[in-house]
């Protein structure tokens, strides 16, 4: 029988302790820029909760060995550059989570070395997305979310005034107030919108935390009205004139204000009045149309918080009691392997049923290859399953002792199972992707994506026509777009895609797509790190795709904007059977393959750097962008030595500060105008 892989924390020695910690570290890292950032994890909070306290615990026993960014040190996430950031006056901590009774016991043990007679107020903690929220003179002039929680966040005040339970004007005498709160959406609401998402083709969410987080990430506050967002208010971070001394006063006044304020919180002083009220939430939340995740324990007074204090990341006047997720034993039977509409290669695990959380389990994620390997995951294996909030079920923990002889470790192909394409890592990490360019797994993108305004510029080619013409057999590949003209009179008679004017319409538009520029056809093949500005770095200095398909990584890696790994991308790419068939698919339906002039040298903005901060009433932020692309210069998401102006609007947030600190040039909008007049459109 094997030993298992991974030993006790006791047993450890240090050199493998590093190893564990660094290994855990990154794993974490790409966890929090899933969940905090994109909106997508692909564990489950209960197995991020089993790897971070393992670092944890491993951190404890090896404190020399902890590194200066490891994930136990700072809130997770980081303000996206497509809203203004909001500099927090008051930093918005997570929370000392604890996962038994003996946790909130400790800390309320520790409570009463200082005070005594401390009393507790017990709260649900809601499963959503933190959001502070600021009034001036009783009107509701800002909101932030998290960001990095330390210093900036992002700017969702108009988000924010569509969250229901979050008064827009409350009493005018007081002059400053800032309140925190949990946005989240109902369950009902989120099965709801997912199915609508899903239907469309378009991004779905794992649970309602992260379709609330999603949503109050829109740049359209319209969704936020739709789609309906609640909030439950739990704190007040800062307040002039400050009227209470403890916690509880302060809820009572939020919610006579119109706050929905901790609905249903109790204050208590004894151990077994916080128990107590910690399993009467652990029986509620089942029937709550909302994610309660656990209870939080609060100190009531407010001087007792102050001397208490906070550490980096949490405070120590409060604790997060977590309910732990249902989980069974079964056998691992197959590992079968699934490729998502998005090329996302996942291991499915097929397990012996087994009854968890009311149902029958018969399948489980694996995730992908690296959380295989962090537990060696083998087929024959006995494992852990569980099933926490909406998300699917998930293997958590291996039965080494239970692994039978002659089990292999398990491997991710090295080819799409779907159309045998290589398999590759992108930039980000964790998941592998089929990089086949027609890959039937992942059409329906490719050909939106392909059509959009980011590559060939195919108005009328969207999601809603590009599932009607997929479904009636009509697109079975990209190059099938050039086919369409000879099925006129059939889409014509069919109406899927309309009436006549619209399918000439769109046969129009590809046609008139053909004689696009070549870094247009380039960014529509959907490279992985090859987006409309690399590719346009590309067909600048190579311009015929015959040019580009035959060139080496090194070539590739010579391009200003490409490093190594899209250089190897891009050979990888063309050395493809599938891609040079579709390539000379485009060729014999008369798809403009080189351009004639270098592009890009006369253009007012050519070799020129740009830096988007803050918000233009004139303009909206990526209408700029493509205002300042289309005529040559590039944008990026930070500010660097390499940035030749960074141009302000209002609120700008910490990229204007950067440029500063760098002496790179900063503009207003009439500043840019003033100085790149043959830049801005005329007619404006
Ligand atoms: P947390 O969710 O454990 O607790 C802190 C948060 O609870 C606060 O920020 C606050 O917004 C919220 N909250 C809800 N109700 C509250 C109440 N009544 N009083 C006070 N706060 C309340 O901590 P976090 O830092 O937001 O996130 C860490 C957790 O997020 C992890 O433990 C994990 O469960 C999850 N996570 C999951 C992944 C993943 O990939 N699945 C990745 C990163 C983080």
């Amino acid at each position: 029988m094997e030993k298992p892989k991974r030993k006790e924390d006791q047993g450890i020695n240090e050199t493998e302790a590093a190893e564990r910690i660094s290994r855990l570290s990154s794993q974490l890292r790409i966890y929090n820029h899933q969940y905090y950032d994109l909106d997508q994890p692909t564990v489950s909070d209960a197995e991020y909760d089993l790897l971070l306290q393992e670092l944890i615990r491993l951190e404890e026993l090896f404190p020399r060995l902890i590194l200066p960014d490891s994930p136990t040190q700072a809130v997770g996430g980081q303000a996206a550059p497509s809203f203004s950031q909001v500099r927090h006056r008051v930093p918005m901590l997570s929370l000392q989570d604890v996962f038994s009774w003996s946790g909130v016991e400790d800390f309320a043990a520790r409570v009463r070395q200082v005070d005594p007679k401390a009393r507790f107020v017990v709260e649900r903690k809601i499963d959503g997305l933190s959001l502070s929220i600021r009034y001036e003179n009783g009107v509701m002039v800002q909101a932030a979310t998290r960001g990095d929680g330390d210093t900036y966040g992002e700017d969702v005040t108009l988000n924010a005034r569509e969250i229901k339970g979050l008064p827009h004007r409350i009493d005018p005498g007081i002059v400053d107030l800032e309140v925190r709160g949990e946005v989240y959406m109902l369950r009902s609401d989120f099965e709801r919108i997912n199915h609508d998402l899903e239907e469309r083709g378009l991004k779905t969410y794992a649970n309602p935390r992260n379709l609330a987080s999603g949503t109050m990430r829109q740049l359209n506050a319209q969704i936020v009205s739709e789609r309906g967002l609640g909030i439950f208010v739990f704190n007040i971070q800062l307040m002039d004139p400050n009227m209470f001394t403890t916690h509880s006063q302060s809820l009572n006044w939020l919610t006579e204000q119109g706050f929905n304020a901790s609905p249903g919180f109790v204050i208590c002083q004894t151990d077994d009045e916080i128990m107590a009220e910690i399993n009467r939430i652990d029986v509620l939340r089942h029937d709550l149309d909302y994610g309660t995740d656990g209870a939080v324990v609060k100190v009531d007074d407010l001087a007792l918080r102050d001397s208490l204090g906070r550490t980096s990341k949490v405070p120590r006047w409060a604790v997060a009691f977590k309910y732990p997720p249902e989980e069974k034993s079964t056998r691992l039977l197959d590992i079968m392997v699934q490729v998502g509409r998005t090329g996302r290669i996942t291991p499915m695990a097929i397990l012996d049923p087994v009854q968890l959380g009311g149902s029958t389990v018969s399948r489980a994620t694996l995730h992908n290859q690296g959380y295989i390997d962090s537990l060696d995951i083998r087929i024959g294996d006995t494992v852990r399953v569980h099933k926490s909030g909406e998300i699917i079920p998930a293997v958590i923990a291996v039965e080494y002792d239970k692994r039978p002889e002659g089990t292999m470790p398990f491997k991710l192909p090295d080819n799409c199972p779907v159309c045998g394409a290589e398999t590759a890592y992108t930039d980000e990490g964790a998941d592998l992707f089929c990089t086949g360019v027609d890959c039937p797994a992942q059409l329906a993108r490719h050909l939106i994506y392909f059509a959009s305004r980011s590559a060939m510029d195919i108005a009328g080619l969207g999601e809603a026509s590009v599932d009607a013409l997929m479904k009636h057999g009509y697109l079975g590949s990209i190059a099938d777009i050039y086919k369409l003209h000879e099925v006129r009179s059939e889409l014509i008679e069919t109406g899927i895609i309309g009436r006549q004017k619209a399918v000439d319409n769109l046969l129009g538009e590809i046609e008139k797509s053909k004689n696009n520029p070549l870094y247009q056809l380039l960014a529509g093949l959907g490279i992985t790190g090859v987006g409309r500005q690399t590719a346009r770095s590309i067909a600048a200095s190579m311009n015929s795709m015959d040019q580009i398909r035959s060139a080496t990584a090194e070539e590739f890696l010579q391009i200003d904007d490409i490093g190594q790994i899209t250089a190897n991308n891009l050979f990888q790419f063309f050395q493809q059977q599938q891609t040079q068939n579709l390539l000379a698919q485009f060729k014999a339906a008369g798809v403009r393959m080189a351009d004639e002039i270098t592009l890009g040298d006369d253009l007012p903005l050519s070799d020129l750097t740009f830096v988007i901060t803050g918000s233009f009433p004139q303009i909206s932020r990526d209408q700029f962008t493509g205002l300042l692309e289309s005529q040559g210069g590039r944008v990026t998401g930070s500010v660097s030595k390499k940035t030749d102006y960074v141009i302000v609007g209002e609120n700008p947030g910490s990229k204007a500060d950067k440029a500063e600190t760098l002496g790179v040039k900063i503009l207003s909008v009439d500043e840019f105008r003033e100085l790149f007049p043959a830049a801005w459109p005329k007619s404006d």
